[in-house]
């Protein structure tokens, strides 16, 4: 066994770590006994150990050889033989699949001798010299750093010349002296001829390949995508095969299912005549798969043979590539399909039925962020009026924005804040971050497979593609619909990825159906049963508690019914906005005990008012409520508007009003350079007389109210922002010393749990201590991620962030998904200590990533009891919560 190369008979799916995915699905079809044209596949560990260094990995071509020797014999032809030349393909394949976004070269052996071969034992001039063009085209691109547009300009120049429209008008004298020019274009721009040598060829390439995976491309979609940097590509090189070989010959693509919906049946894009490029490039427009049992029943008999074994064996929605060479059919390529989050639930739902998979495989093919996908709102069909055109429906959802007509264009009118429609003919993986910057992606060509569709579904980007009523033209900024209207450049359109239709104008949107179910319980056939049934059985399997994060009655009733089990946090300081700032900003500024004890009276009926109506809506269930948080400034006016206004009417004679000069000095006086890191959290309830007192006075008598009239409160009162275990023992004797009070007054005894945030480190690392006075803990993952890493979370995001994630420092924010290394690290110290203290500890976790489905799983993992996040994301959480606990 070689070290660096598999053949394909030595692989399988389950090496995709080390053959990438598409050489271990080759191998794993090949075993499978399909015609998959013979190869072998250079591992990712070579392409690891030639990106450290530098250099060609110890071996790697001597074992390239043999396996390459191996394959002319079981061929009966050698590369680069003259008469009869044995080509191969050399194909990028990560452990992820990253359509288009490395490099391919195709057709390598040939040269100027084995062309004239290849011209003779095919039958076929023409094929030979485009062949021979195609690989010169690739090789100087990819391999040797030519500008691809210099040969696009050669070979436009060419067809017009010859006054064509189309390359296949091109005939074998035309491609020969395309050759000619291609050849001398490489030697003009890098001094070097085109390596004849085809071992030359083979060995160039792959290195070439390898060297893709750290291209711009290639980096901005892991980025996109969470794929980690280190991982590299396998390099699989494989017999050539030939879709353009005549008109019984021809590449397609195919699913098993619908990627789009997920309802069964057979789809996928064939293009007679031509090789699988063209097909996933969208350059010519393509037939419905449905076409090829006409054309060629018997190929089509054996694809859907294939594709019934291939789901069978994989269990799952498999795509394909598959070439057919005069004739015999050939399947270049297998995998577990990306499909749009409609289709993953019903798809998951289906298989269930069909016995394939069980309930709990269904729960793990579905995601929360395909959950949250459907939560969103989709066209109103009854109002979107006449389209102006209509295309394929290559990836689901409603976008709207104004149109433009190239990436950098859109990437730079997003990040000034506009939302735009990317519109053209066809992407190539040149356009992704147009396409990711774009609220939707719409093509005038190209098929459900075309590199548009692959990677906006991939995305979860709205896309339209193969609209072809559209007539784009980039140079004038605009396209035209079939009867004549012309849309230019920053116009608005509505695009509508489910329809497959663009509209003029902002169409009017409708709440999805998954939301409706959310919201009313109401079923619906298709993908709301999916959702339901996949929720229901994620519900079953988790042991991870869902509360919400929610501060209003309605909000909690929402979070209700989106299935929240409690509230997880109630912030407070969201009460005392609006009119009620007033009552803070006097609470504030009161000179003496009376004004402030007479603010406080104001206020507490309005903050027991709001806390009977969320206990209301959560009767029964546990409401764990903060006391107030923020730095007690953010209640007063802004300082500059305050010293502008008294500016002003001093220049203009007047005396200032004595009220603004008055706010003025206490907004100066208490002006904190860092409020997150000043005076807020505890500190506020132990520098403040009284306001604990109020506040906890506010939630005893509304749990007082509420089980007067027969309800079932169960408040918790949490304490944010602790650092030592003094601050929370000297508070928590004030909450126990006012609910002991409100309790005798009232006669009915009110024991609310009293816990503490872990916000801060050092709350972390003294966990143990906190937890002699903490009945529950409640991770503010927020602030203790600020607190970590020393990030302000107010401003770092948009400072540097972007900066980071380029660098690989990290490849999400680490306010979206907890940093498991360090804050994670936190978090577990925080765990063992605080449960050696006190076993029954109750731990949850309130911060934002309480609702993100990485940190969810994490969170599981770690032996937390419950995760709170947004109403929104209660659904999400459940989901995840299940799926970690399989
Ligand atoms: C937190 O810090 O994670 C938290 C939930 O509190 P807030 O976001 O209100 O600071
Ligand atoms: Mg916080």
């Amino acid at each position: 066994m070689d070290r660096y190369v598999y053949d394909f008979h030595q692989g399988g799916r389950d090496m995709a770590d080390l053959l990438g995915g598409k050489g271990a699905n080759l191998a794993e079809m090949t075993r499978l006994g399909l015609p998959v044209p013979p190869g072998f596949i250079i591992t990712t560990e070579a392409c690891r150990a030639f990106l450290a260094t530098g250099a060609e990995p110890e071996g790697l071509f001597r074992e390239v050889s043999r396996h390459l020797a191996a394959l002319e014999e079981s061929a009966g032809r050698r590369v680069g033989q003259p008469d009869d030349p044995l080509l191969l393909s050399v194909r990028s394949g990560a452990r992820f699949s990253m359509p288009g976004m490395m490099e391919t070269v195709l057709d390598i052996g040939l040269n100027d001798d084995s062309v004239l071969g290849l011209a003779k034992v095919s039958g076929n001039e023409r094929f030979a010299w485009d062949s021979y063009r195609r690989l010169v085209q690739m090789f100087g691109s990819t391999v040797m750093g030519v500008d691809s547009a210099l040969f696009e300009q050669a070979i436009t120049l060419l067809k017009d010349f010859r006054g064509v429209l189309d390359d296949v008008h091109l005939d074998a004298g035309d491609l020969a002296q395309l050759v000619e020019t291609y050849k001398n274009l490489i030697h003009d721009e890098t001094g070097e001829d085109f390596p004849q040598s085809p071992a030359e060829q083979l060995r160039r390439a792959i290195l070439a390949v390898f060297q893709s995976w750290n291209g711009d491309r290639a980096r901005l979609y892991r980025r996109r995508e969470h794929i980690p940097d280190d991982l590299g590509t396998a390099v699989t090189v494989q017999r050539m095969v030939y879709g353009n070989l005549g008109p019984d010959s021809g590449s397609g693509v195919a699913f098993t299912r619908d990627p789009a919906s997920g309802r069964p049946g057979l789809y996928g894009d064939y293009l007679p005549n031509a090789q699988g490029e063209d097909v996933v490039a969208g350059i010519r427009s393509t037939v419905p798969l449905a076409e090829l049992e006409r054309l060629d029943t018997r190929s089509y008999r054996q694809l859907l043979t294939h594709m019934r074994s291939l789901e069978n064996h994989y269990r799952d929605l498999c795509d394909i590539e598959f070439t057919i060479e005069r004739g015999t059919l050939w399947m270049l390529q297998t995998r577990v399909g990306k499909r749009t989050a409609e289709a993953a639930f019903t798809i998951a739902a289906e298989l269930v039925d069909e016995q394939l998979i069980t309930p709990d495989e269904g729960l793990a093919r579905v995601s929360g962020e395909g959950l949250a996908r459907l939560m969103f709102p989709r066209f109103d069909a009854s109002a979107t009026g006449e389209a102006l055109a209509h295309g394929l429906p290559a990836s689901p959802g409603a976008a709207v924005g104004s149109a433009v007509f190239d990436s950098a264009t859109a990437v730079r009118r997003a990040a000034a804040g506009e939302k735009v429609i990317l519109v053209r003919q066809e992407t190539t993986p040149d356009d992704l971050p147009g396409m990711v910057a774009a609220q939707a992606v719409l093509t005038s060509r190209g098929g459900k497979t075309s590199h548009a569709a692959v990677v906006a579904r991939g995305m979860g980007k709205v896309c339209v593609c193969g609209a072809e009523e559209l007539t784009v033209d980039l140079e004038r900024r605009r396209f035209t619909t079939r009867d004549g209207t012309v849309v230019e450049e920053r116009t608005v359109i509505s695009v509508d990825g489910s329809a497959g239709a663009v509209y003029p104008g902002a169409a009017p949107l409708v709440d999805s159906e998954v939301m409706r179910y959310l919201e009313t319980g109401e079923r619906s056939e298709g993908v709301v049963t999916a959702v339901a049934r996949a929720l229901e059985q994620a519900d079953g399997a988790r042991r991870l508690e869902v509360r919400a994060n929610a501060d209003t009655p309605e909000d909690a009733a929402r979070a209700r019914r989106f299935g929240a089990q409690g509230i997880g946090l109630c912030r407070t300081e969201h009460m005392f906005l609006g009119e009620r700032r007033k009552l803070v900003e006097e609470m504030i500024l009161a000179r003496d005990d009376f004004m402030r004890e007479r603010a406080l009276a104001a206020l507490l009926p309005l903050q027991r008012q709001d806390f009977i109506g969320i206990l209301e809506a959560m009767d029964g269930l546990p409401v764990t409520i903060r006391l107030l948080d923020p730095p007690l400034h953010e209640f007063l006016p802004d300082r500059t508007e305050l010293a502008v206004r008294i500016a002003t009417a001093e220049a203009r004679g007047d005396l200032p009003d004595p009220h603004d000069a008055e706010l003025l000095d206490a907004v100066s006086h208490m002006h904190e350079e860092n409020p997150m890191l000043g005076l807020r959290g505890v500190r506020l309830g132990l520098v403040v007389p009284g306001l604990v007192a109020m506040q906890v006075r506010a939630i005893a008598e509304a749990v007082v109210e509420r089980t007067r009239v027969g309800g079932s409160p169960k408040a918790e009162i949490m304490v944010p922002l602790v650092g030592a275990v003094e601050e929370l023992r000297i508070e928590r004797d004030e909450v126990r010393r006012v609910l002991a009070e409100v309790s005798a007054e009232t006669g009915i005894p009110v024991t609310c749990p009293v816990g503490t945030m872990i916000e801060l480190p050092r709350a972390a690392l003294t966990a143990a201590r906190i937890a002699e006075q903490a009945e529950f803990f409640s991770f503010g993952t927020n602030d203790l991620t600020q607190t970590t890493w020393g990030f302000s979370r107010d401003d770092v995001e948009a400072e540097f962030f972007s900066a980071y994630l380029d660098k690989g420092i990290f490849s999400t924010s680490p306010f979206e998904t907890l940093d498991r290394e360090g804050v994670g690290r936190l978090v577990q110290i925080a765990v063992a200590e605080g449960r050696a203290t006190r076993p029954d500890l109750k731990i949850g976790v309130c911060g934002e990533h309480g609702g993100d489905p990485d940190s969810v799983h994490f969170f599981h993992g770690e032996g937390l009891d419950y995760v709170s996040c947004s109403p929104f994301r209660v659904p999400v959480a459940r989901l995840e919560a299940g799926r970690a606990a399989l």
